[in-house]
Parts: C-alpha cells; sequence; structure tokens
C-alpha cells in the first residue's frame, strides 16, 4: 500500500500492511505528479483515472489497493506505484491524517 515505502523510519511507526488509510483517503491524492508517460504506460490502464490525472478510484479507495483497510492491505502496483506514494512516510502529516480519518491510532512511539 500506500505506501510500503523506502523512506520508512527503521523501525516504522505503523505497519503499512495493515492499514492502507492513505490508499483510501481521497480520490485525488494519488494523483500523477512528476510522472514520465513510461511511467504511467506500466499502470494497468483500468487502474488510471479516465482523465490520465492518477489513479482511477473505485469505491472509496485506490484501484490498485488489494485487501481491507485497516487489516490487511496491499499495493498491486508497488514497483510502478506513482510519486506521491513513494513519498508517504508512515508517521508523516499525510499518513496521521489518513489514519485519523479512519479511526487508526495517531499515536506515535
Ligand atoms: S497506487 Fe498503491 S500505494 Fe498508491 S494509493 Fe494506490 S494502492 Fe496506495
Ligand atoms: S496511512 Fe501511514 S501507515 Fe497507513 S499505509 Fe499510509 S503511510 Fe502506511
Amino acid at each position: 500500500m500506500a505506501a510500503i515505502l523506502d523512506q520508512q523510519p527503521d523501525p516504522p511507526p505503523f505497519a503499512c500492511q495493515e492499514c492502507g488509510a492513505c490508499c483510501a483517503y481521497a480520490a485525488d491524492w494519488p494523483r500523477f505528479s512528476l510522472e514520465e508517460d513510461a511511467d504511467i504506460a506500466r499502470i494497468p490502464e483500468a487502474m488510471v483515472a479516465p482523465d490520465g490525472s492518477g489513479m482511477r478510484w473505485t469505491g472509496e479507495r485506490c484501484a490498485a489497493l488489494s485487501g481491507t483497510v485497516g487489516e490487511h492491505v496491499a499495493c498491486t502496483i508497488y514497483a510502478d506505484r506513482p510519486i506521491v506514494c513513494h513519498d508517504c512516510v508512515a508517521g508523516d502529516e499525510a499518513c496521521l491524517m489518513a489514519r485519523e480519518r479512519h479511526g487508526m491510532s495517531i499515536t506515535l512511539p
């Protein structure tokens, strides 16, 4: 999920694989920014928003998110996820906002 990230503090304050709140926060969150066309082309077309602005949103979550938010989740395009997803780090401001929305703990160790 989201963020199963490269920049996590060690140890990360929350387990992204048990969360996924940032992947189910807002339709305009997993948007494209500095991606090259080739980066976007690696993402299945069915998971890209019709206007090409970012990831497709299905129901209340990113189309690439699998599993149950707050239990066990995974990003099915992890290697090719948008830059914003790379940049979201467990425990940062966006993470805490998303977790709070989903009623999850935002208490940092
Ligand atoms: S692309 Fe992956 S990491 Fe990014 S919002 Fe969607 S499921 Fe989460
Ligand atoms: S909201 Fe935070 S803990 Fe949850 S998946 Fe995103 S970065 Fe990880």
